[in-house]
């Protein structure tokens, strides 16, 4: 079977209130016209396309007029019969189907079958309310038993872990129940949250978390062998992408910054969602820098210098440890972590510890969930940063290679003393020792 998916921005949702929502609340939505939507279709479908199920998705409804012109809707069903595709999937809300569209569709629809996805989400009316779903269960079984009088398929979307449920497993079961009994396929998709949408802001108060795979495959482990449920996991995940307004300088150093919500929402993504580069066997700790992101810094460039000499660089991944926890090379350029500033001198010695404390388990939660071969390091002996990685390591019994040859590092420090030595870490012999090291070591 072979299968299209075309997602096109059409406006604004004329609803736009699903709490789990952002699409319909970013700012910069373009809107729809019938020459934009006809020429993006004509772009992705050519007039010898083989395709058998085409899914046509927009940023809303595709029956409301107010984003999909009539005139388009005519044209995608003509062409759809033109270069012969069998099956035609569309979204829609509720409120837009009604009898009259219904036979137009209808007249229209010649070979395809179209079939009309609908949202139900979760079968509680309880819930459907408090997440601003816009209509009710028995509003969405009405809307199913009418588009199966005049010929159309329905497929239903649910979503798992919505806020305000409290028994997900039993929930999921009474949804899928119904949505079997009116629908001829069904979408189970876990709830992510997206930045603009009300339910990021939940994630970010620690009112509400996803699920993770492992709890996501539990909770569906019923439905994986029904050939009318598809389960989708990941397919929406991303990092945790902070809308302008959200997005704040954090500067401090206190627990409030140490603690911040923008930064544990990340470390949560780190542990529980992100996937570390395949290529990437060998990790190497390294201490932040203030300027952002890191890498601009001069103790960063020269310490990448080095490892660009390293044979097998490519599969060294870096990481940092510093307040927002442990930030991995590629992601350093993402807010928050080119955007806040932990000024050193003024730490008292609770905040040390308390840094100390939060930064351990955070490295203990990152490294519980992703496996290297080696574990290398590269900090000041006297840092807190270095005590809380010692630790974790010690705690999980991970065997970790401090790259830093402290005889050394103690000399330049002794002979330095009085001055100032602004990154003693980046002297040529210190950095010498460390390439060779790592080089001999993996
Ligand atoms: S109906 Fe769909 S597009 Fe509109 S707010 Fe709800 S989820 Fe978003």
């Amino acid at each position: 079977m072979n299968e299209k998916t075309i997602i096109v921005e059409s406006g604004r949702c004329s609803w736009g209130k699903c709490i789990y929502c952002s699409f319909s609340k970013k700012p910069d939505v373009s809107e729809a016209s019938y020459k934009r939507l006809k020429d993006n279709l004509d772009y992705n479908l050519s007039d010898d396309s083989k395709i058998d199920t085409l899914k046509y998705f927009n940023s809303g409804s595709f029956l409301d007029e107010k984003q999909i012109p009539k005139s388009f809707r005519i044209y995608l069903l003509e062409k759809c019969n033109k270069i012969g595709v069998k099956n035609l999937i569309f979204e829609c809300l509720p409120e837009h189907v009604n009898e009259k569209v219904l036979k137009e569709l209808q007249k229209s629809r010649k070979t395809v079958h179209v079939t009309f996805a609908l949202g139900l989400e979760v079968a509680d009316d309880i819930v459907l309310k408090k997440i601003n779903k816009g209509f009710t269960v028995d509003v969405y079984k009405k809307t199913a038993v009418l588009l199966k009088k005049y010929g159309f398929g329905v497929r239903t979307y649910l979503m798992v872990n919505l806020p305000y449920v409290s028994n997900i497993k039993k929930s999921l079961e009474t949804s899928v129940n119904l949505a079997l009994s009116l629908s001829e396929s069904i979408a189970v998709i876990n709830t992510y949250p997206y930045g603009y949408s009300p339910l990021y802001k939940l994630w970010l108060d620690d009112k509400w978390h996803p699920l993770d795979k492992k709890q996501f495959d539990s909770v569906c482990s019923q439905y994986k062998n029904n050939n009318k449920i598809e389960l989708f996991f990941d397919d929406f995940i991303t990092y945790p992408k902070f809308p302008d307004f959200l997005k704040e300088k954090i500067k401090g150093a206190t627990s409030r910054c140490l603690n911040h919500p923008n930064f544990n929402v990340w470390q949560e993504y780190l542990e529980r969602f992100y996937k570390k580069p395949t290529s990437k066997e060998y990790l190497l700790f390294l201490p932040c820098a203030f300027r952002k992101p890191y890498s601009r810094s001069s103790s960063h460039k020269k310490i990448i210098e080095r490892l660009h000499g390293i044979p097998n660089y490519q599969k060294i991944h870096q990481i940092m440890i510093s307040t927002p926890g442990v930030i991995p090379r590629e992601l350093e350029t993402k807010y928050p972590f080119e955007s806040y500033d932990w000024p050193e001198w003024e730490e008292t010695s609770a905040v040390k510890k308390e840094y100390t404390t939060v930064t351990q388990k955070r490295i203990v939660d990152y490294l519980s969930c992703h496996k290297y071969k080696k574990i290398f390091c590269y900090f000041k002996p006297e840092s807190e940063s270095y005590l809380a990685l010692k630790n974790a390591c010690l705690y999980l019994k991970l065997p970790l290679y401090s790259l830093l040859d402290e005889k050394m590092y103690k000399e330049i420090k002794d002979m330095n003393k009085g001055e100032k030595l602004n990154s003693p870490l980046t002297q040529r012999r210190l950095l010498d020792a460390f390439s060779k090291k790592l080089r001999d070591m993996i």
